[in-house]
């Protein structure tokens, strides 16, 4: 098979000259788009020295029969694809499922790596664990490049700086590890989520969990939170506006699948900041934690400063490619053979993350669904 690497519309390259190598390690072809890994550091005289071949896009999306990127390519690109072509990305059909509509009539196959089961077995294919960690620590690097104070507590010959305070809002895997980032710079740290199950990370980690009371459950909703009742949202406004007075800097990581982002942060919590205070909306690509957030801008309200960044995984392009390409690399340790995909749909990871199936919608389609799961084998037993 021919895997195409396409220059991506960040800093970042779906597949490394490693898994290129890889790939042709195992019989395959690899040709990708020239400067497809230079923004990550991986300049083309990589790729070449692995084997792989320099062509056009327009020639790597009309031939290759296996193409992995990390954000969907458009939908005018799509229409340049073979019927058969292999398309590998996170295509969130959560937030719009007609996109698979568009791959069906092209009669090609979408595996989505946003639909990988957040299961224990699945954490070395989880492209959106190894992206939030990441944006999670680069958050409060950002902070601390435009908060006018320091992090960490210091003694002086001018006298004693005290440590900033930093609130995390939403304690999931980005939250995690900027709650790990700001203790390490020495800030004081709380977080706060809907979570039951966070509070012990939380606390692990060193920092003070703000507790609300009255939580919906949350158990049977595969680790991710669900929507809150009025009157706990009320509570959790007035704690956590109390919070947000106090502090240097906010990091919000609050995201709610397939539905918009909850609002946390209102224009009058803003207000009440310290002037020069930062506040780093990582949710901002689903409307953003804060009311003044603007995605992909950071900009200057009330005396604060408000980042509105979902990408921030692009800022560290090396290592972040180097991760992606090592979930993608585990990930097709479940279906990629020398003679090509096999897939086992009896596999929850490849059922659930199957989008698109040969021209036939499956998201979304339980029977279509069931359908590829091979019959179980019935043992014969021996007649008496
Ligand atoms: P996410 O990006 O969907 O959301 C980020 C965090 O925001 C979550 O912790 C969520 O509970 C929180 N949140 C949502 N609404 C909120 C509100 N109104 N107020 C405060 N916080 C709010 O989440 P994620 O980081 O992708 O993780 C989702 C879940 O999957 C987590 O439970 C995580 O621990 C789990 N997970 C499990 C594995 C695994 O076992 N393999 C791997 C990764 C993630």
């Amino acid at each position: 098979m021919l895997f195409g690497i396409l220059r991506e519309n960040d800093h970042r390259v779906s597949v490394t000259p490693e898994l290129a190598k890889k790939f042709i390690s195992e019989g395959h072809e690899v040709c990708f788009e020239i400067g497809a890994g230079t923004t990550a550091y991986f300049n083309d005289s990589s790729y070449t020295a692995v084997g792989a071949t320099e062509k056009s896009r327009e020639d790597i999306l009309k031939t290759a029969n296996v193409l992995i990127t990390l954000d969907p390519i458009s939908k005018e690109e799509v229409e340049l694809l073979s019927e058969g072509t292999f398309l590998f990305s996170s295509f969130e059909p959560f937030q719009d499922a007609s996109i698979c509509e568009l791959y069906a009539t092209k009669g090609i196959s979408a595996f989505s790596f946003d639909m990988i089961p957040r299961t224990t077995i699945a954490q070395s294919m989880d492209v959106l664990s190894s992206m939030a960690s990441i944006a999670g620590y680069k958050a409060v690097l950002k902070a601390t490049e435009l908060l006018p104070r320091y992090m960490p507590m210091l003694s002086t010959a001018a006298g004693t700086v005290p440590p900033s305070k930093v609130l995390i809002l939403g304690a999931g895997v980005a939250g995690l590890q900027a709650i790990a980032t700001a203790k390490r710079l020495g800030a004081q740290v709380e977080a706060f989520d809907t979570r039951a199950a966070s509070k012990e990370e939380v606390q692990s980690l060193g920092a003070k969990f703000v507790e609300v009371a009255g939580a919906n459950d949350d158990t049977n909703a595969g680790g991710y939170a669900v929507e809150q009742s009025e009157e706990y949202k009320k509570k959790q406004a007035e704690l956590i506006n109390q919070k947000i007075e106090k502090a240097d800097v906010v990091i919000t990581t609050a995201q709610l699948r397939g539905r918009p982002a909850p609002t946390l942060i209102s224009e009058e919590a803003v207000k009440s900041m310290k002037p020069g205070s930062v506040i780093v909306d990582i949710a901002s690509s689903t409307g953003g934690n804060c009311a003044l957030t603007e995605d992909a801008k950071v900009v200057k309200k009330h005396d604060v400063f408000i980042v509105g960044n979902s990408n921030l995984a692009a800022d560290i392009s090396e290592q972040a490619s180097v991760l992606f390409s090592k979930n993608v690399q585990n990930y097709f340790k479940l279906m990629l053979t020398k003679e090509g995909f096999n897939f086992d749909f009896s596999d929850e990871i490849i059922l659930q993350s199957c989008i698109v199936y040969k021209g036939e919608v499956i998201y979304g389609n339980e029977a279509k669904q069931q359908a590829l799961v091979p019959a179980p084998q019935v043992e014969e037993t021996a007649e008496a």
